[in-house]
This record gives structure tokens, C-alpha cells and sequence, in this order.
């Protein structure tokens, strides 16, 4: 591919640039932090093939990124040495949306203009949100490894299409530069770049650099001037912001790096920052984000922790750092005890890696229950109180599957729990709270699975709780029926379905009712004979039960068998 090539876009990223393009709004900034974020990203890639390859630096081992900018031809230019891109990449990377991240915005676009603009203000659509600020954009690259003469250039002004071509470029890495807009001139100017990058970037743990400025004195009444000089500075603080004392790190700080390690845009509910040390040393920064992602219950889809070694970047998404249940937890870890060439499989079989997830997942769940306390400590903020219940009703599904995942740490997942139940219609009561409440004589925390919260509370099965006054939790998530399996009991006290076999009531039932139920059992016995035998293929047993008041039959499974909700749910997934 010599020749100059005009190829179109992907249908979405023409949507989407055609979006970003025509929507006005106050966000435009963020375009500088999602291409610093790829010349950094570049870079970390770089770095992690050179582990095997060390040739890839050629003759240039520093790693950094460079803005600049030209007030004559209105340009402002990124630069990095990173990895590069080959011709092939650049029409696929830069041509398509591969990220998920965008392809979940794409989903949540209304229509709207106003509200979708503001959208993309608080996601960053990545490397399109260049065209916010630019009616052009040139990339210019080549791949570490390629000869010169493999470089590209792509060039596109953000409309159906792009150009690439073959370029000679002795330098490894890309630079992407912006020929800006007339609404958006106000981005030559070192001192705003340089309060964008601190802003947004100050955690990127290369270093960004920028040109000098000098302070020229007008001559002849003509006024003075900042020139730019030739030399160039860091503008950042360039050392990876977890690996700087906590004191130094403002709140502020810590949220803008949760939202470059997630892409989520919005602030995370809690973090915890800890150098941990001991057998294993490590860095852990791990964060709780406020909302749920598209893709949480895709299960292989690992956990958000990124894996450094000794602030080198190995890998993304590591699995072997947290367990699945705890996949909502984003974050770093970085240890300077793993080998700089550990691999995934290496990674699964590691001591300290093992340690490491022991000690990440104690923290995650000291983090919970941190939050589970602060909602309901006396005089506690606003925020405060809603944050746990906001952490319940986004992830609490999936903290569930701990129970059976976790089997050391399942009393403390089991005390995080919480249900609706015919005591609160919300979700807030802790298995705790149930016992505190259990009636004199009581011997069992009582549950009912259903779909819904409606159709649990209109079990005939409750009639019997209901008219003594005993509590019962719902279960409505899908998981609760597999997760509750794991859990026989709670700090000594059984759950108890009140839809599986003989409900007992034990002490609970006075010696009246008792015998009542006897006798009717006695003079029902050739009702029940023929009923028995007109069920025969479909019930296992008919008895004369003492929990129905006003319904005259229930359906019931006997103590061992399968749930009717779980029965259900196989027969869903085609069992
Ligand atoms: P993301 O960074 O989330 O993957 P972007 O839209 O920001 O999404 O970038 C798309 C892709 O373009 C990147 O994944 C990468 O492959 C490529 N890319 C963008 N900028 C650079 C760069 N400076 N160097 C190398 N590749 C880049
Ligand atoms: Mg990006």
C-alpha cells in the first residue's frame, strides 16, 4: 500500500463522530485526556513486548509523550513513543469501535442531542474525541520493529471516511495531531493544555512533556509575550499515582485515576489505598464503582484489576487477583515480588499471587462492611447513608455468589447480605437484624424464593407466618436459590424455606392447634387416599397442613428436593 487509500468508516464510528461533531456542550476537554491516555497506554504496551523482545526500543529506550502546539497552522499535536501502529491497525483500531466501553455508550444514546452530548462529555469516546475539537485529524506512525518505510499516515476529517498511506518515519510511536476548529483556538495556549493535564492527567506515570515558555518584553511600546523556547519540561508529576503516599493524594486525585482505570464516568462509591507488606509485597489501590456495568454478569469477563509489576504494566483485567464474585472491584495492584514475564497461567499457580488475592478480598469486604456500618451510624451524612444500599442494589446479586464461591470468608459475605421481607418492603434487612426480631421460641430465620417481591409476598405459603407475626425474608435475585444452598445457617440459627416439606413451627404452635391438626389428619385420611391417587404422576405426596389459613392448597417440594423457583429456572435455561 503505497498509494493513498480512502476507506470508510464502520457504521457506528460515523454515527458516533457525526455525534460528536454536531453536539455542543462544556465538556470538550476531555479529548486531551483520552489521547494522553492512549499515548500511555501505547507506551505500557511498548514496554510489556519488550519484556521478550528487548529490541523494540530500537535505539530509543525513553518512554514519554509530548503536546506541542503551532498558533500559525492552528495545530495541536500528541506525541508519544510507544508501541506505534502498523498500517494494518491503524484502519482497524482507528477505523472501528472495538472498545466496549464505546459500544455501551453507543447502546445508551437517546436520540437526544442535548443529552446525548452530555454523554459523551462524561465518557470520553476515546480516540473520536479528537473531532470535538478538530476538523481534521493526522495520525502519523510506525510500529516498534517495522523499518522506516513501514510507517502510516492517517488522515480524516471526521465524516464517513479516512485516508491512509505508507509514510517513511524514522521515530517509533505516533503522534496525532489536531488541526483545530475555529470554536476551539483557545486550546494554543501552554498554560491551558498545562491546567488540562493537571487536571486529568497528572497520575499517568510517564512524563508528559511540553515546551518552555519565556517571557518576552515588548520592544518599542509594543506589548510583551510568552515565546516558546526549545527546550521542554514535565508538566506532570510522572510517578504512577499509587505508588505515591496517601497523603499527598487528594480525594480529587483519586477519583479522576478511578475513572482513567475504569472508563466509568462517574465517581467510584469508595476506595482503599494500602501498601501491604509482609511474606508478599504489594501496592493495592481498589475502588468500588457507584453503578454496575453492561457486562457484570458475564462471569468470564474477569475482574477490572490491572497487574503491575514494580510499576511496570502486565496485564489488565488479571482474574487471578480478585475472585469472580468481586469482578465489580477496579483497580491496581503492584508487587515487586512477581517476575516481570509472569503469564496468565504462571500467575494462577503463583504463592504470591495467591496472597495477594487473600489479601485483596479481605479488603474488598472490609471496605463493604465499612460502608454497611457508616449507613447506619448515628448521624451519618446523607451520602453516607445511601451509599451501601446504592453498593446492594447495583453488585448484591453478585457479592451472592460469594457464598458459594468463598466458603472462608462466607460469614462475612453472609453478614453483608440483605432482603426485603414481610417486615420491609426495601432492601435492608441483614440476617442480623431477622435474629434480633426472631419471636420467643422461633428456631429458624425463615425465607421465600420467588420471580418477584409481589408474587413472594402472595405465597399462600406465608399465610401461617403472616397470622403468627413471623418474619420472612424474600429471595428474588436469580442467584438467591444456588447462593442460599450454600448457607445452612446463620451464627447458629438455620434458614428455612417456607415453601420446601413440613413447615414446623415447633414451640411456635400452641398444643391446641397441634392437636386440631392431628385430628384432621386422621379425617381427612381417605380424602387425602383419593386425592393421592388422582395426583398420582403428578404429586409425590398429599398431606393436611397446618400453614394455609385462607387458601385451601399449596404447592410444596419435599425437604431435599429442588425449589420450584429453581425447578423453573433450569426449565428457563433449557434443563
Ligand atoms: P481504547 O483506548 O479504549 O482502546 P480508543 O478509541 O482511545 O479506545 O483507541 C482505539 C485504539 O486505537 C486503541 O485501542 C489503540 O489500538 C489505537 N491507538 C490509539 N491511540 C494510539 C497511540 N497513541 N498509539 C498506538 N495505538 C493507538
Ligand atoms: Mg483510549
Amino acid at each position: 500500500m503505497s498509494q493513498k487509500q480512502t476507506l470508510s468508516f464502520q457504521a457506528e464510528v460515523a454515527q458516533l463522530l457525526h455525534l460528536v461533531t454536531h453536539s455542543l456542550y462544556s465538556n470538550k476537554e476531555i479529548f486531551l485526556r483520552e489521547l494522553i491516555s492512549n499515548a500511555s497506554d501505547a507506551c505500557d504496551k511498548l514496554r510489556f513486548e519488550a519484556l521478550h523482545q528487548p529490541g523494540l526500543y530500537e535505539d530509543a529506550p525513553k518512554l514519554e509523550v509530548r503536546v506541542s502546539f503551532d498558533k500559525d497552522a492552528r495545530t495541536l499535536t500528541i506525541a508519544d513513543t510507544g508501541i506505534g501502529l502498523s498500517q494494518q491497525e491503524a484502519i482497524d483500531n482507528l477505523g472501528t469501535i472495538a472498545k466496549s466501553g464505546t459500544r455501551e455508550f453507543m447502546n445508551r444514546l437517546s436520540g437526544d442531542q442535548k443529552a446525548d452530548a452530555q454523554l459523551i462529555g462524561q465518557f470520553g469516546v476515546g480516540f473520536y474525541s479528537g473531532f470535538i475539537v478538530a476538523d481534521r485529524i493526522t495520525v502519523e506512525s510506525r510500529r516498534a520493529g517495522l523499518k522506516p518505510e513501514e510507517g502510516v499516515r492517517w488522515v480524516s476529517g471526521g465524516a464517513g471516511d479516512f485516508e491512509v498511506e505508507t509514510i517513511t518515519r524514522a521515530q517509533r510511536g505516533t503522534s496525532v495531531t489536531l488541526h483545530l476548529r475555529e470554536d476551539a483556538l483557545d486550546y494554543l495556549s501552554s498554560w491551558k493544555l498545562k491546567s488540562i493535564i493537571g487536571r486529568y492527567s497528572d497520575h499517568i506515570a510517564l512524563p508528559i512533556l511540553m515546551r518552555k515558555e519565556e517571557w518576552k518584553e515588548g520592544e518599542d511600546g509594543k506589548p510583551g509575550e510568552h515565546l516558546l523556547s526549545e527546550e521542554w519540561e514535565t508538566v506532570n508529576q510522572a510517578t504512577a499515582l499509587w505508588a505515591r503516599p496517601k497523603k499527598d493524594i487528594t480525594p480529587e486525585q483519586y477519583r479522576e485515576f478511578y475513572k482513567s482505570v475504569s472508563h466509568d464516568y462517574e465517581d467510584p462509591l469508595a476506595w482503599s489505598h494500602n501498601r501491604v507488606e509482609g511474606s508478599t509485597e504489594y501496592t493495592q489501590l481498589l475502588f468500588i464503582p457507584s453503578h454496575a456495568p453492561f457486562d457484570l454478569w458475564n462471569r468470564e469477563k474477569a475482574a477490572g484489576v490491572k497487574l503491575y509489576v514494580k510499576r511496570v504494566f502486565i496485564m489488565d483485567d488479571a482474574e487471578a487477583l480478585l475472585p469472580a464474585y468481586l469482578r465489580f472491584v477496579k483497580g491496581v495492584v503492584d508487587s515487586a515480588d512477581l517476575p516481570l514475564n509472569v503469564s496468565r497461567e504462571l500467575l494462577q499457580e503463583s504463592r504470591d499471587v495467591k496472597a495477594i488475592r487473600e489479601g485483596n478480598t479481605r479488603r474488598v469486604l472490609s471496605m463493604l462492611e465499612d460502608l454497611a456500618k457508616a449507613e447506619r451510624e448515628e448521624g451519618a451524612g446523607e451520602e453516607d447513608k445511601g451509599r451501601f444500599a446504592k453498593f446492594y442494589g447495583e453488585f448484591g446479586a453478585v457479592l451472592k455468589e460469594g457464598l458459594g464461591e468463598d466458603a472462608a470468608n462466607r460469614e462475612r459475605i453472609a453478614k453483608l447480605l440483605r432482603f426485603a421481607s414481610t417486615a420491609s418492603d426495601t432492601v435492608a434487612v441483614s440476617l442480623a437484624d431477622y435474629k434480633a426480631r426472631m419471636k420467643e421460641g422461633q428456631d429458624a430465620i425463615y425465607y421465600i424464593t420467588g420471580d418477584t417481591q409481589a408474587a413472594a409476598a402472595n405465597s399462600p405459603q406465608l399465610e401461617i407466618f403472616r397470622k403468627k407475626g413471623i418474619e420472612v425474608l424474600y429471595m428474588t435475585d436469580r442467584v438467591d436459590e444456588w447462593a442460599l444452598s450454600y448457607l445452612n445457617e446463620f451464627e447458629g440459627t438455620p434458614l428455612q424455606s417456607v415453601a420446601k416439606g413440613q413447615v414446623d413451627l415447633g414451640k411456635l404452635q400452641d398444643e391446641a392447634e397441634k392437636k386440631a391438626a392431628e385430628e384432621a389428619a386422621e379425617s381427612f385420611k381417605p380424602v387425602l387416599a383419593k386425592l393421592k391417587e388422582a395426583l398420582k404422576d403428578k404429586a409425590q405426596d398429599v398431606r393436611v397442613t397446618t400453614r394455609l389459613v385462607d387458601s385451601p392448597a399449596c404447592l410444596v417440594v419435599s425437604d431435599g428436593g429442588m425449589s420450584l423457583q429453581l425447578a423453573r429456572l433450569l426449565k428457563q435455561a433449557g434443563q
